[in-house]
């Protein structure tokens, strides 16, 4: 057993002068097949402790005979816990488990263990940590320092609980509203998307070239296309050509590996009828010769399998694991049972699969082990003081204020100094505020909610942040209100509704539809029809149609899945003391029929009686209003120099011509009028967001590269062509300027 450790103790004495490289190829020269096959192997948690596979027992405790199994039989290099492996646990226990972890491979002579978790906005599944509004909510703030700053504070959170891997961002793109992981994603825009993208990466991983041990490896997911299932259900096909996912998809991605995220996660589903996990065009070709990534490409949960009995490519296991590590997998979340082992050392000694093949994933595992101190791993010192501090939980309320997106507003907010009544299911839940990926995977706990969350209700955020009797309304917390209840309400100065969705993602979170019910929507009327002024906050998953109750409603807030911090930020916006700045990181649907982006094409434009109006989203992307006024100036073009290769100025000045302060999302677009491919109507190519004091004024610069006009071509080819683009900033004024 010590055979492996003690060979490893011996290389990293004797050679400590080696180049990361040659070190990590020593140590490959001197594993076993077993050993490679191990260290591209992920198990769920649920695998080695006691109840066994997705059946833990509280507390959490690991099982000696699946441990040896785990790393005595099969030397299995990676853990990750999910779904099945219970809710949160406090930092103490996760350093429990995961030392406890460590310790068993090195008992039974595997290699440390790299250990993985989805802490998708904040550490999600450790007691007390701090949860930030999802992505999302996030991506509303049009704001990436705020991004990047969650991002560390998630990093170093995760790296308190024991574990250095993330599985985050997703840099889907939020184009399928149904979708239930809409909220996961920083919206429907590329350029939105790649800047949050790059910003939650550059958190993760921390400024330096290498990963120290406030950091974590992240993982983009889920490469490509995944969230752009033609039916809006989970796990469904795409329909993508490849011009589609260059133009859209592709860019958050190609962005992040530009800044070295070190690894990726495969889309689960399939494009064009070939599942993403069998496809070498994708994982090979494009990541790797293309792209030139380096890292560790991660499949998704039990995948490898699923080519065989979901996506039917394969006729059995084995001939998955063929596929899936021909296409260019690296390491398999298998991740319940040791098939893909057996399978895939059968595979290399029937020749099927070479022994470089395998020699090149597990270099890129041991690199990142290597990077991460995890396989000579010096005595641990770091206290992580700062878990939870003040200042974390300071950001995360941020980041919550500058979410919030005020939607409309006909003078009804901020609230007036009276009593107002806060109804609606998520004013006493803490679920219904987070959603999935908090405390369990669901999301649906309320139990594990309180017990694990730092949040508050919106009652009690009530209670606690405002002034003293400002909601002594009654609060009602269902979808029906008696005759007796709506009574009570009549002599409140107004009403705030908030509605939610039971929180959900991946398959469970499938909707039939962007409709709310028949029941949420009587509710609202039975509220409207007392003639108070109504407001509507809304915290859904997704974009529910909301356009039988705009008219109902005075005012609308759009509050994301702001949280543990959302209640605070959600009273302090209705107060008046945070002035709304979020900004809709999608277009807002009118009808479920009518799904249109806003960079969409100018066929779209075209309504059945052949008027160029069709675009009639709910709200645009981009929309969001504040308490005070700005003025926008016309957009000023300086093109000296385009023409030789310097980038175009764009200028135009920003007045808060309100009487408070506020901030301001600077939106530049562009329109390419004629294209060899059909070109979109608009495109978002930058932003900026800016603090004015009231009556104060700010110039706005953007520069604008050749590159930053490009489109796909019909041969696949980005590049930027000859003719005129209208640019323009918010104030919608264009001005021309000529490629040539
Ligand atoms: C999800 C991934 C997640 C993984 C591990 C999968 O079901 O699709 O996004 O990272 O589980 O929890």
């Amino acid at each position: 057993m010590k055979r492996f450790t003690a060979g490893l103790l011996f290389l990293l004495s004797a050679q400590s002068a080696w180049s990361q490289v040659s070190k990590i190829d020593s140590l490959i020269s001197q594993m076993s097949l077993v050993e490679k096959v191990g260290q591209m192997t992920q198990i769920d948690l649920s695998v080695i402790v006691k109840g066994g596979y997705c059946n833990p027992v509280e507390p959490l405790a690991l099982d000696e005979a699946a441990l040896q199994i785990a790393f005595g039989e099969y030397k299995v290099g990676s853990v990750l816990n999910c779904a099945c492996a219970s809710g949160s646990k406090t930092l103490e226990t996760w350093n429990e488990i995961i030392n406890g972890i460590q310790a068993s491979a090195r008992l039974h002579g595997a290699l440390p263990v790299l250990y993985g978790i989805d802490a998708i906005h904040g550490t999600t599944y450790t007691s007390k940590g701090t949860l930030f509004p999802q992505p999302l909510g996030q991506a509303a703030t049009w704001n990436p320092r705020l991004v990047e700053q969650g991002a560390a504070i998630t990093a170093y959170e995760t790296r308190a609980s024991g574990i250095p891997w993330n599985f985050s961002p997703v840099l889907d793109l939020g184009r399928q509203p149904l979708w239930s992981r809409m909220f996961e994603t920083y919206g429907e825009d590329a350029y939105l998307a790649s800047q949050m993208g790059l910003a939650a990466v550059r958190g993760y991983q921390g400024p330096s070239e290498s990963i120290d041990e406030y950091h974590v490896a992240a993982c983009l997911k889920h490469f490509l296309g995944y969230s752009a299932t033609l039916s809006g259900k989970d796990r469904t096909p795409a329909y993508l050509a490849e011009r589609d996912w260059r133009d859209l998809y592709l860019p958050p991605f190609q962005a992040a590996i530009e800044a070295g995220a070190r690894t990726i996660m495969v889309n689960s589903g399939e494009i064009s009828g070939i599942p993403v996990h069998a496809n070498p065009r994708i994982l090979n070709d494009l990541l790797r010769d293309e792209l030139g990534f380096e890292g560790v490409v991660v499949t998704d949960w039990e995948d490898i399998y699923k080519l065989h009995v979901n996506h039917r490519v394969a006729a059995d296991f084995r001939d998955a694991v063929k596929l899936a590590i021909l296409a260019g997998v690296d390491m398999s979340m298998t991740p319940n049972d040791y098939r893909f082992n057996d399978h895939l050392i059968d595979l290399v000694q029937s020749g099927e699969i070479s022994m470089e093949r395998i020699d090149a994933s597990v270099r890129r595992i041991l690199t990142l082990k290597e990077e991460l101190n995890l396989i000579e791993p010096s005595a641990p010192t770091t206290v992580y003081t700062q878990f939870a501090s003040p200042a974390f939980q300071q950001a995360a309320l941020q980041a919550a204020r500058e979410s919030m997106t005020l939607l409309k507003n006909e003078a009804a907010l901020p609230l007036g100094s009276g009593q107002h009544a806060l109804v609606g299911p998520v004013v006493e839940s803490l679920t219904l505020i987070n959603g999935a990926w908090t405390h369990t995977w669901l999301g649906r706990d309320e139990g594990a909610a309180k017990e694990h969350g730092l949040g508050m209700t919106l009652g009690a955020a009530s209670q606690k942040y405002a002034p003293e009797g400002r909601y002594t309304c009654p609060k009602f917390s269902g979808y029906s209100l008696s005759k007796k209840e709506l009574k009570s309400l009549k002599s409140c100065e107004s009403i705030v509704v908030c509605l939610g969705e039971t929180p959900g993602t991946e398959v469970p979170g499938n909707a039939e539809s962007l409709d709310l019910s028949r029941e949420e929507i009587d509710y609202v009327k039975s509220l409207a029809s007392l003639g108070k002024p109504l407001t509507l906050v809304l915290f859904f998953n997704r974009p529910r149609i909301i356009a039988e109750l705009e008219p109902l409603a005075q005012a609308i807030i759009h509050a994301y899945l702001p949280g543990d911090y959302g209640p605070q930020a959600l009273i302090e916006t209705l107060e008046g003391e945070n002035n709304p700045s979020g900004k809709l990181p999608i277009t807002y649907p009118r009808s479920s029929g009518s799904i249109v982006h806003y960079d969409r094409k100018h066929t779209e434009d075209f309504h059945s009686d052949y008027s160029t109006n069709a675009y009639q989203p709910q709200y645009d992307f981009g929309h969001g209003l504040s308490y005070t006024q700005f003025k926008h100036s016309a957009l000023a073009l300086d093109t000296l120099g385009f023409a030789s290769g310097k980038p175009a100025i764009a200028t135009w000045t920003i007045t808060n011509t309100g009487s408070r302060a506020g901030q301001e999302v600077a939106q530049l677009y562009m329109q390419d009028l004629y294209a060899s491919v059909s070109p979109s109507v608009r495109k978002l190519i930058g932003f900026q967001k800016v603090l004015l004091a009231p009556g104060e004024s700010i110039d706005v610069h953007f520069t604008i590269k050749r590159d930053d006009l490009s489109l796909v071509n019909a041969q696949n080819v980005r590049l930027t062509e000859a003719g005129d683009f209208e640019i323009w900033g918010n104030n919608g004024s264009r001005q021309t300027l000529t490629v040539r």
